[in-house]
């Protein structure tokens, strides 16, 4: 971490950090310079790689990894093993003398660094399974290569270096695994059911940030990969149904000729079309195995699912078929919604987000919570009503924009992944369930992580969350923090835009931090320093107050002065509801200069004008109820007048995206 460096003719890369003061003495700094949170902040770049308006820059590269995957599922031996083919680009302007690969599975090795971290019955935890991957043969370019294991990761040193700006090799690679029960909750199995996922070794990303980004997997973060096209085969027992990222290559070898009737009836209907019906879904005795093959592409990954009891169902929407399977009948009847809810999803964030890219998308139902994959999610079972998957496949749908569309670190920024996610879902919620609204559980899950001190700024790495804060720090705060943003700093409908910016900008490639930061100051004209100061890296909580307001006639005309007040380091633009005399109310809303206009002086009590029409009897802050202030009781002063009853915290889908408006 850089140290703060004070009255520096450079620019100063501000790692917002509190500088406890002695007592007694007044030791101005950079961080407790008021000013600083509404000057410019400085990022890392721009550079020919990352412009300054947050935009790829012209000299852009990203590394392509395309895949070809031949695996078997052993049922009997509860494992899977296969080969692994990578065709691997180098589109960097570096010379790679070595390789590195992601080994998940090694999580489940006796002794990894995440068995150790997390408690063996934690939803990280490896519950004592001994597993991890079994490396049988490697090749680089046809010759035998060694893979180092280290933990998570493996490194391959190259006999011949890889050529910068487009060289190319292929590695392949010869592995097997046992299938954990409970695979971290991100893949697991269930009695007969399979659900996989980290489930062959795959390349790490090396990007012009970070070089190779080795950060291992230990069960909490989560991933960062690189794009391209995948040709994968599952082979699996006769009896079984297998569903995957991607679009099954050949139906006529592993359906019925009555189940591809249906399935093409479902690709042209909005309607939900039984593909494998509650009849079918029942395990009959078979022997050998059948071969499935999926094709996926401009993806960072793919996984999928297997079980005898399979229901299958499909509909589609805009030309994305959207399906559900799940066992049957365990997976309780909620799941009969499934597919209809897959294309709720779909169409709901492709009319607010991008239009969404892939041919399906599919939601599988099992033991494991809730992860997402390219056009596959595994979402937990249901009960008898619909609601009680809703949440779970809206939001791991949603994941489909962020990070699978967007491919962003999840290792590094949740916010970016779950944080995005989190703040798309509560529009979805609010247009499913009209009069509800997602802010106040956003709301109560930050203040409780503040309350019992496992508060981090959002800009930590998931792994050094506090396990018991995650749902809060990667989801609902910055869920909550994008609401206020949206409604209360940037606006509803400029800030809708640039969020589809952001997506179009960096749709199948590796944004950071910075770069959505200034995408949204390029597509508002705004400084938002203040805001990402504030809000993105430290842990202090917004409150403002109001001391009071005076009436006065100031030539001839009635003005009011607010003196508003600043409990901690966080400025933002009051937005102040007063109650006059004559019996009405006038909202006013005060821009966050004022916060800067106090020279070198702390600005802790400032005061704002605006013209009336009767003396002012009452003022009430927030008065829409969106701002996460989590002092109360200085909100108010006199007889203030109510807030409103917060109906709706997003105000709705702004204008569907042009394209994606398909009812
Ligand atoms: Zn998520």
């Amino acid at each position: 971490m850089t140290p703060v460096r004070i009255d520096t003719a450079q620019p100063v890369v501000v790692v917002p950090s509190s500088v406890p003061t002695p007592a007694g003495e007044a030791v101005r700094t950079v961080a407790d310079d008021p000013f600083r949170r509404v000057d410019r902040m400085e990022w890392p770049g721009p550079n020919a790689y990352r412009s300054a308006n947050g935009a790829p820059g012209p000299a852009y590269w990203q590394q392509r990894a395309d895949y070809t995957i031949a695996a078997t599922l052993d049922t009997a031996a509860q494992s899977v093993s296969g080969t692994v083919t990578i065709r691997y680009t180098n589109n960097s302007p570096d010379t790679l003398r070595a390789l590195w690969l992601q080994l998940e599975q090694n999580l489940y090795r006796t002794g990894s660094t995440g068995s150790t971290l997390y408690p063996a019955e934690s939803r990280w935890g490896v519950r004592g399974f001994e597993g991890g991957y079994d490396i049988r043969e490697v090749t680089v370019g046809g010759r035998s290569a060694e893979l180092r294991v280290e933990d998570t990761m493996g490194r391959i040193d190259l006999a011949a270096p890889l050529a910068p700006k487009g060289g190319t090799t292929t590695i392949a690679i010869r592995y097997a695994f046992k299938v954990p029960e409970h695979g971290s909750d991100r893949m697991g199995r269930d009695g007969t059911l399979y659900e996989l996922a980290q489930w062959y070794p795959r390349m790490a990303v090396y990007d012009d940030v970070r070089g190779w980004n080795t950060d291992p997997y230990l069960g909490q973060g989560e991933f960062y990969l690189e794009y391209g096209d995948f040709d994968y085969s599952i082979t699996a027992p006769a009896g079984y149904v297998v569903a995957g990222s991607g679009t099954l290559q050949n139906p006529s070898e592993v359906l019925t000729a009555a189940q591809r009737e249906r399935l093409a009836r479902a690709a042209k209907s909005a309607d939900v079309v039984r593909i494998v019906t509650a009849d079918e879904a029942k395990p009959v005795p078979t022997t050998g195995t059948k071969v499935w093959r999926f094709r996926a592409e401009n993806v960072r990954d793919v996984a999928w699912a297997a079980a005898p009891d399979f229901r299958w169902d499909a509909t589609s929407w805009n030309g994305v078929l959207t399906q559900a399977f799940y066992p049957w009948p365990r997976a309780g009847r909620a799941w009969e919604s499934g597919a209809e809810q897959t294309q709720w999803s779909i169409r709901t964030y492709s009319q607010l987000i991008h239009p969404y890219p892939y041919p399906q998308a599919t939601s599988v139902a099992g033991p494991v919570g809730g992860m997402e994959y390219p056009m596959f999610v595994m979402v937990h079972y249901g009960t008898e009503d619909p609601a009680s998957i809703f949440g779970t496949v809206d939001h791991e749908q949603g994941h489909e924009w962020f990070p699978m569309l967007v491919g962003s670190n999840e290792r590094r920024y949740a916010w970016q992944d779950e944080g995005f996610n989190t703040y798309i879902n509560a529009f979805s919620n609010e247009r499913r369930v009209p009069g509800s609204n997602s802010l106040p559980a956003y709301l109560n899950n930050w203040r409780t992580v503040h309350a019992n001190g496992t508060d981090a700024p959002l800009m930590t790495p998931p792994d050094r969350i506090d396990p018991s804060a995650l749902g809060a720090l990667g989801y609902r705060k910055p869920g909550a923090v994008m609401l206020a943003l949206r409604n209360e700093a940037v606006g509803r409908e400029t800030f809708d835009r640039a969020m589809r910016e952001y997506a179009r900008r960096w749709a199948f490639k590796h944004p950071t931090p910075a770069d959505f930061f200034r995408t949204v100051e390029d597509v508002s004209g705004q400084d938002l320093s203040w805001f990402w100061n504030g809000f993105f890296y430290t842990t202090d909580q917004l409150d403002l107050g109001i001391a009071g307001v005076e009436t006065k006639e100031v030539e001839g005309r009635r003005v009011a002065t607010v003196t508003i007040t600043r409990g901690s380091s966080i400025v933002f633009p009051p937005s102040i509801r007063l109650r006059l005399a004559d019996g009405s109310t006038q909202d006013a809303r005060f821009p966050v200069q004022l916060w800067s206009t106090c020279g070198r002086q702390s600005c802790d009590r400032v005061q704002a004008s605006v013209v009336v029409r009767s003396p002012v009897t009452g003022a009430r802050l927030w008065p829409q109820g969106n701002v996460p202030d989590f002092v109360a009781d200085n909100d108010g002063w006199g007889s203030a007048p109510d807030a409103d009853k917060q109906p709706s915290t997003t105000g709705g889908l702004a204008t569907p995206i042009a394209g994606a408006a398909k009812p």
